[in-house]
């Protein structure tokens, strides 16, 4: 696996938290995600571990696999729009906010 997948997952895994705090009630009294942002960022996360394309991934947009599915390509569209100012300074968002806008 290469750096970028992991680095991908931990900014994945943080929008998802900020977009659950925002929208959903769970987390506030859990500390956790919800079960249906648990299992968005456990999808996500298998996706990236699964690209074939690891190191020379590129942005998902443009890739010709459209791993996601249909359903959870709108909700994760949802959270990138939903937390993506927070990490618009950061070089790896906004690659990553490329993917699936
Ligand atoms: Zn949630």
């Amino acid at each position: 696996m290469s750096a970028n997948i992991p680095r991908e997952i931990s900014i994945i895994g943080e929008m998802i938290g900020i977009y659950c705090r925002g929208k959903h009630s769970d987390i506030k009294n859990s500390g956790n995600l919800c079960k249906e942002c648990a299992s968005l960022l456990e999808y996500a996360e298998g996706k990236l571990r699964k690209c074939p394309y690891q190191e020379e991934k590129p942005s998902c947009k443009d890739c010709s696999i459209h791993c996601y599915s249909r359903e959870y390509r709108v909700t994760i569209r949802d959270v990138m729009k939903y937390s993506g100012w927070r990490f618009m300074v950061r070089p790896p968002l906004e690659s990553l906010l490329k993917y699936i806008s």
